[in-house]
């Protein structure tokens, strides 16, 4: 059960460890498909390059995935962690409020 909020008393709080760890995954895969896809269709055209050179612009695919997946991620870990209250203990974040605090174990 989670903790009431401790300024509105509301029971709509979520988690910021697990919101954590969901919104860098969700930022990776969020960068992974943006840099494949930015990647892949590029100004140029798929085909025409792709016929030509069709490896390298895989790996290019790929290396802009791999990085795009990284900075996905840094920035959505970034983006929570920006929300985290200081001290110890579990943080919270209120839906209700928008307030965020922590609740020692
Ligand atoms: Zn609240």
């Amino acid at each position: 059960m989670p903790p009431p909020c401790s300024r509105c008393a509301s029971q709509r709080v979520i988690n910021l460890e697990t919101a954590r760890k969901l919104g860098t995954a969700a930022g990776a895969l969020v960068g992974s498909v943006k840099g494949a896809y930015t990647s892949l269709y590029a100004p140029g055209g798929l085909i025409t390059v792709s016929a030509r050179f069709p490896l390298s612009r895989i790996a290019s695919a790929v290396v802009a995935a791999t990085s795009g997946g990284v900075a996905g991620a840094a920035a959505a870990h970034q983006l929570v962690q920006h929300l985290f209250p200081p001290g110890e203990g579990t943080p919270w974040l209120c839906l209700g409020c928008g307030y965020a605090f922590r609740v020692l174990d």
